[in-house]
């Protein structure tokens, strides 16, 4: 956004329309001197408001971040197939440290967990552009990751070190867990991990439209339902676990008639 537009008011129209022609892609949006006033728009956006008429009839994902003095407002358009990959909150990565002085201390590679937010502009960083970059140093052969931004804002090691030190993330969490040894997994679970494993970066979308094709539409509905939750972020695996925990918390007193197996 040009910076004539600082604070103007927000042509949500245009926003709508230019997201709409480049389906998946992250959009600024506006910028707003209170942070609550993002987020509030951000959610009615998200849930398809009839309080902003140009993102209806929905189909749109948006989120308020930090950016400078404001709160920046990100849009994109994700409706229709194929399903868009969820935005992460965390990326891992390897980075490069020289320790903070002068000096030349040689080089040592971290591994630091930081957010999927540009801390300039509150875009999302390259997180799926990452790639492994191998260089020599003292006749030593390393590796570390490298990506760029679609916002344009460049990424130090040094800068990634410091926000890591500053706002200590924990890594993110596996995607789902082990199940457990005594556990068997119900069909409609058992038919996303398998589908999720073969297939990475599989939305949830992608998910429930694999269990409707398998005959398990109240699943498929369930998904789709906990996705509009989340607006939008959500994978196939996080839809697994999803199922799985309700199978689980169902376990205890699953006589309650939802069951159509009769006694053999
Ligand atoms: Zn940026």
């Amino acid at each position: 956004m040009r910076g004539s537009t600082h604070r103007a008011a927000t042509d949500h129209a245009a926003v709508a329309a230019a997201a709409r022609a480049e389906r998946g892609t992250w959009m600024l949006a506006g910028l707003y001197p209170s942070s609550m006033t993002a987020k509030s728009v951000a959610k009615h956006i998200a849930r398809g408001s009839e309080k902003y008429p140009a993102y209806l009839p929905g189909g749109f994902e948006a989120y308020a971040a930090r950016s400078g003095e404001d709160e920046a407002l990100w849009i994109r358009y994700v409706a229709g197939d194929p399903p868009v990959p969820p935005l992460p909150d965390r990326m891992t990565v390897r980075v490069c440290n020289r320790g903070d002085g002068r000096a030349y201390v040689g080089v040592f590679i971290v591994t630091v967990t930081i957010s999927t937010l540009c801390p300039v502009c509150g875009g999302p960083r390259g997180w799926d552009r990452v790639r492994p970059h191998r260089f020599c140093e003292d006749g030593e052969w390393l590796s570390v990751d490298k990506w760029d931004n679609p916002c344009g804002h460049l990424d130090t090691y040094a800068a990634v070190l410091r926000e890591s030190r500053e706002r200590q993330l924990p890594p993110p969490p596996p995607l789902i867990e082990p199940a457990r040894d005594d556990e068997e997994l119900s069909e409609p679970v058992a038919l996303i991990v398998q589908a999720a494993a073969e297939r990475r970066g599989m939305h949830a979308a992608q998910a429930a439209l694999l269990l409707e094709q398998h005959g398990h539409a109240e699943d498929a509905d369930a998904v789709r339902a906990e996705i509009k939750a989340s607006r939008g972020h959500m994978s196939a695996k996080q839809a697994a676990t999803f199922l799985r925990d309700r199978d689980r918390r169902a376990l205890p007193n699953s006589t309650d008639g939802t069951s159509t197996r009769t006694h053999a």
